[in-house]
């Protein structure tokens, strides 16, 4: 491998999760089960139908846009990409090629080339008796196309950019982007060289998971390197991804951009973004929520969590938004980074109301609960909606904090326990630990024992 360079290009789709489709008025819902139902003339591709832009999907890539760092186009338009397949009848996809709604940009430090926007395509289902039925439900479906530079130079980066790529769709809530339903999809270009130079592009397709992404890079990247081992080249082609199998293997020759003959879509008008009222940058910049970068730093910053926990409530939003709430009532440093433990080892803890939490942490930062009964009570409360305190008395958990309460105890096991104390004194720290346990032996297990502890140590001193 270290004789040879790897090079990664990505392209990205994503359907919007706009009301209705890109260019007519049948619902977008990526749900519906029932084939052909949410159709019209426009998206089945008839003859002399007249298409119309949803305003929102236009919206919602603009915001991308600048949520990416990217450069909103004062002009675009519309092409007709022109190729025959049963799932796009009317002989073109409406894409984007000349204008891209964005150009530029970044995330996880790699470049973004364009993103743009266009209309997905029915979809085929080809079953074991050698029919092809076709589904036009996701016909028309506004999807987003975002390609990066190729600036990738292993399959690991590949994948944190299109995980980084989703949660940000998510967090603008503008496509669900769910990969397994296939609302996100990702190809890869990959190409392998000795030299500086781009070798010859291969085009993976179908990769459905960031496990896939992974994979199929790694394994391609391996296939093309025994290509140029054997003296042999690298063909210019797309490939598929076998989940199964975990290989690539051919699909089609890859064609070229001048073969889909690309010219601006007469039946559609032309954009001029910067004279639209809502797509002006500041209009669209107030629009943002806090994308997950920034809530990264500010949970560094205000609450000093480690970064895996922190991790943890920017990808699952709804754990993130308990946690925020059970901020707001914690307030304190201590309960807060506390109460984060208990919510990241045990997420159903968000079925508990916050303020239920944020007392039960009270009681382990006074010292009169132990972490053990801490969890127990949490546990307890998941079942039902209680006072903490009543139930830590009710089943005898709260601890003795009361220093003389303890010191009596300890003094008492001082007494009968001379061996272990000889020990402590000739440097035998387990013997603290055994002290400590004949104590809370005898309290029950109620006395606090870090707190004993220390008094152990102030008494034999
Ligand atoms: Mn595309």
């Amino acid at each position: 491998m270290k004789d040879y360079k790897l090079t990664v290009g990505l392209e990205i789709h994503a359907e919007l999760a706009t009301e209705t489709k890109m260019f007519c008025n049948s619902k977008n819902n990526t749900d519906e089960l029932k084939p052909n139902t949410n159709i019209c003339p426009v998206c089945l591709g008839y003859p002399g139908t007249l298409p119309t832009i949803n305003k929102e999907a236009v919206r919602s890539v603009l915001r991308l846009g600048l949520a990416v760092g990217g450069d909103i186009a004062d002009y675009s338009e519309f092409d007709r990409k022109n190729y025959f397949y049963p799932d796009i009848p009317k002989g073109y996809q409406i894409s984007q090629y000349k204008y891209p709604l964005v150009q530029g940009g970044s995330i996880v430090g790699v470049d973004i080339t364009r993103i743009h926007l266009e209309e997905d395509t029915a979809k085929s289902q080809h079953n074991d008796k050698g029919d092809s039925l076709l589904d036009f439900n996701r016909a028309g479906v506004p999807l987003v196309e975002l390609v990066t530079e190729p600036v990738i130079h292993d399959p690991e980066t590949a994948s944190c950019f299109a995980r980084e790529f989703q949660l940000l769709l998510i967090y603008l809530g503008i496509s669900k982007a769910n990969m397994e339903k296939g609302e996100m999809r990702v190809e890869a270009n990959v190409s392998v060289t000795k030299s500086d130079e781009l070798g010859t592009k291969v085009e993976i397709k179908n990769l459905n998971s960031f496990r896939s992404v992974e994979r199929a890079i790694k394994f391609e990247t391996q296939r093309q390197i025994d290509l140029l081992k054997n003296g042999k080249s690298v063909q210019q082609e797309t490939r598929g991804w076998d989940e199964e199998r975990e290989e690539t293997f051919a699909q089609r020759s890859k064609e070229g951009s001048q073969d889909y003959r690309y010219f601006p879509d007469p039946d559609l008008p032309k954009l001029f973004i910067k004279d639209i009222a809502e797509f002006k940058s500041d209009t669209l910049r107030k629009s943002l929520p806090e994308l997950p970068q920034e809530k990264r730093e500010r949970y560094k910053k205000e609450f000093e969590l480690k970064d895996e926990d922190i991790e943890i409530y920017v990808k699952d939003l709804e754990l993130g938004k308990y946690f925020e709430e059970f901020v707001k009532i914690a307030q304190n440093k201590d309960i807060i980074q506390l109460g984060s433990n208990y919510i990241i080892t045990n997420p159903s803890t968000r079925n508990i109301s916050v303020s239920r939490v944020v007392d039960t942490m009270h009681m382990v930062v006074e010292g009169e609960l132990s972490s053990t009964s801490a969890k127990l009570i949490l546990k307890e409360l998941e079942e039902k909606d209680e006072d903490p305190k009543k139930i830590a008395e009710e089943k005898g958990l709260i601890q003795i904090s009361d220093k003389k309460k303890l010191e009596v105890v300890a003094k008492k096991v001082i007494s009968n326990n001379t061996k272990a104390v000889d020990e402590y004194k000739k440097g035998k720290m387990s013997s603290l630990q055994f002290l400590v346990g004949q104590t809370m032996k005898e309290m029950k297990g109620s006395g606090n024992p870090k707190l004993l502890q220390k008094i152990f140590e102030d008494l034999l001193s």
